[in-house]
């Protein structure tokens, strides 16, 4: 398998990347978030540290999470329980504290690969264009059409939408989308997320793309063109 290996330790890097060259991975090694975003597309995993240089890890997680369905264990030396959380609901896969024991992450690897090559594949898991009514939603793009014609968001107005377009069977808890948008559902005001979803009905045109989960949270809508349009949208 192919690995993508995110460290900027040169000592880390080399023994992880010796030791998972053993087990007859290939590896490539990056420093930074940036070129991490870059070559995740060509990763079979991802082993992610989150001390990075020039972005937050977490950050990065959830970006590369808009991006890339490959499994992915967190790496780090963050051990509080809040870290663990975070890492966890932005989408990591497993979480490994350092020092850890190269045999038991080879092990954890090995897991993870197991169970996510077993799940049978999401929604939105390597479909990048998500389509519900006359919306278009391109994850791997970062745009959105409505009736062919494109709809400028925010990054943030995207990242909650790409949240419910990536899964779109599911319900999605206010928390679970606040920790991956803002990072922190305790600390991310929990009404900025619904004038949010407000901005994204409104430039849309389509009210129904989001549909609210009365004291729970939110899933993606079939929207229905709005009365008045012509015809051939509908
Ligand atoms: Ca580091």
């Amino acid at each position: 398998m192919h690995a993508l290996l995110v460290e900027d330790d040169d000592r880390m890097a080399r023994a992880l990347g010796t030791a998972l060259a053993l087990r007859g991975h290939t590896v490539r090694r990056v420093g930074r978030a940036l070129e991490a975003l870059r070559l995740v597309h060509e990763a079979e995993f991802v082993l992610l540290d989150l001390g990075l240089p020039d972005l937050d890890g977490l950050e990065l997680l959830r970006r590369l999470r808009t991006v890339c369905d490959a499994p992915l264990i967190v790496v780090t030396a963050r051990c509080e329980e809040r870290d663990i959380v975070q890492g966890l609901r932005a989408g990591a896969d497993d979480y490994v504290v350092k020092p850890f024991r190269m045999a038991e992450l080879m092990a954890r690897i090995d897991s993870v690969r197991r169970r996510t090559a077993a799940a049978p594949a999401e929604h939105g898991g390597g479909r990048p264009v998500v389509r519900t009514g006359d919306v278009e939603v391109d994850l791997a793009g970062r745009t959105v059409r409505v009736a062919g014609a494109e709809v400028r968001l925010t990054r943030r107005e995207f990242d909650v939408l790409a949240v419910l377009a990536a899964r779109p069977d599911e319900v999605h808890s206010r928390e679970e989308i606040l920790d991956r948008v803002w990072g922190d559902a305790f600390l991310a005001a929990s009404r900025s997320l619904d004038v949010h979803v407000a901005g994204l009905r409104a430039k849309t045109g389509r009210a129904g793309l989001v549909r609210t989960v009365r004291g729970f949270g939110y899933q993606l809508g079939r929207p229905a063109p709005p009365p008045g349009a012509p015809d051939g949208l509908r």
